[in-house]
């Protein structure tokens, strides 16, 4: 795996302004501090890789921004051993904080070339434990549910239901929820089968929580 002196520098830097600018949770930092994030991008574009910026992945999609995987990542309370559904994959690398927070992640992507990409490209990186799923979203995974924590990297209109019930009682939902341009950050508590709580926070832009999926053969050339 390439990743040099040189990276761990700029990685060191991107924990130092996420430190600044409020992420408190030592563990998610250390996460931070440990992917080599520039390993997510093509290579003509590394050096964006420590800025903190999100970056476009190809597919219309991107990688998020550090300081908002940092701060989902720290709403969403990870415990050893949790069993976390993630709802777009995009990159992976969102998973691999997941993962390194000692959670066992599962992590739904719609579009199917983006899932067999990062599918590939996750255990060629160490962390083939991660378990990826080509679906929609909005379905969850009724399979392995429930799961103790939900984390929506998309923008939401609605809180999907489907989701809210496949979620533990006590377990967490951290949602971003608004319109086209804007959504603010929602943690929503299960507190019983048909009660729960919410709490929002910051503001925040991501691509839209889209119904359905893409095929790889459909995708235009
Ligand atoms: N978590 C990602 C960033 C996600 S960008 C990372 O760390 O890189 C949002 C992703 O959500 C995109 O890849 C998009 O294709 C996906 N997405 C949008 N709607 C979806 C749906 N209904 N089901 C699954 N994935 C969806």
């Amino acid at each position: 795996m390439y990743d040099s002196y040189r990276h761990k520098g700029l990685r060191a830097n991107l924990v130092k302004t996420l430190r600044d600018k409020g992420i408190q949770n030592e563990n998610v930092l250390l996460a931070i501090g440990a992917i080599p994030r520039h390993l997510f991008l093509d290579r003509a574009f590394e050096e964006w890789a420590y800025k903190d910026v999100a970056f476009p992945i190809g597919n219309e999609q991107t990688i998020s921004q550090p300081y908002t995987v940092a701060y989902q990542s720290q709403l969403l309370e990870v415990k050893p051993k949790d069993k976390i559904l993630e709802i777009g994959t995009g990159s992976g690398y969102q998973a691999c904080v997941l993962s390194l927070l000692k959670a066992k992640v599962y992590s739904i992507e719609r579009q199917e070339d983006l899932f067999l990409k990062t599918s590939r490209f996750l255990p060629e990186i160490g962390f083939g434990a991660i378990r990826t799923l080509y679906g929609d979203g909005y379905e969850g995974y009724p399979k392995f549910a429930p799961f103790d924590k939900i984390l929506i990297t998309a923008s939401c209109q609605f809180f999907p239901k489907k989701l809210l019930q496949q979620l533990k009682i006590g377990g967490i939902m951290v949602v971003p929820k608004g319109n086209v341009k804007e959504q603010t950050m929602y943690r929503i508590t299960k507190r019983s089968e048909t009660e729960f709580s919410q709490e929002a926070f910051d503001k925040f832009a991501f691509v839209p929580f889209l119904k359905g999926v893409v095929s790889a053969e459909k995708m235009p050339i």
